[in-house]
C-alpha cells in the first residue's frame, strides 16, 4: 500500500551550496545529512510537512548522481513514495511488467529499504519506493528473530 510522498529528490552539485537556498533563504529546518555508500551518494533530508526534500550529491565520479548531473545538470531527480511492504509492491510491479532498476530492496537512508522503478515505465520520472525502518514488515522480521 502506498502511504504518501516521502520525499522529492533534487540532484545538486554541492549540498553545502544547495542548503544556502533551502535551509538559508527558504528556512527549512531540521536538516539531516547522511552518506549512502551503496548509492555513492550523500543526501540531505529537509522536512516539509509530512514530506521531505532530499538533496542528492555524488560522492564519486561513478555515482549515478554524477551521471545524472553531467547529462542534465542539477534538477529534479526522483519522487519517492512510502510503502508499507516494499517486497510486496515490487512483486506487484514486476507482475505488471514494470522495469525495476534493482531486483530486490536496497539499503537507504535512516535504515530504510528502497528500490527504484525505471523511468521508461513511469512517464519519464524516476520513482523510488521506500519502506521506513519502523515499517510493518521490518517489525515483523524483528519479532521473528
Ligand atoms: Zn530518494
Amino acid at each position: 500500500m502506498y502511504r504518501k510522498i516521502d520525499h522529492i529528490a533534487i540532484a545538486v552539485r554541492s549540498i553545502e551550496s544547495a542548503l544556502k537556498a533551502y535551509a538559508g533563504a527558504m528556512g527549512f529546518q531540521g536538516c539531516h545529512v547522511e552518506e549512502i555508500a551503496e548509492q555513492k551518494t550523500r543526501v540531505a533530508l529537509l522536512p516539509v510537512g509530512e514530506s521531505r526534500i532530499e538533496l542528492l550529491e555524488a560522492t564519486g565520479e561513478d555515482s549515478p548522481v554524477a551521471g545524472f548531473i553531467s547529462k542534465r545538470g542539477e534538477g529534479l531527480h526522483h519522487v519517492c513514495f512510502e510503502v508499507d511492504d516494499l517486497g510486496e509492491e515490487l512483486r506487484k510491479l514486476r507482475n505488471a511488467g514494470m522495469r525495476l532498476i534493482e531486483p530486490a530492496p536496497q539499503a537507504g537512508a535512516e535504515g530504510s529499504l528502497i528500490a527504484f522503478v525505471h523511468p521508461s515505465g513511469t512517464c519519464g520520472v524516476l520513482v523510488e519506493l521506500c519502506q521506513p525502518k519502523s515499517g510493518r514488515s521490518h517489525e515483523f522480521h524483528e519479532s521473528e528473530a
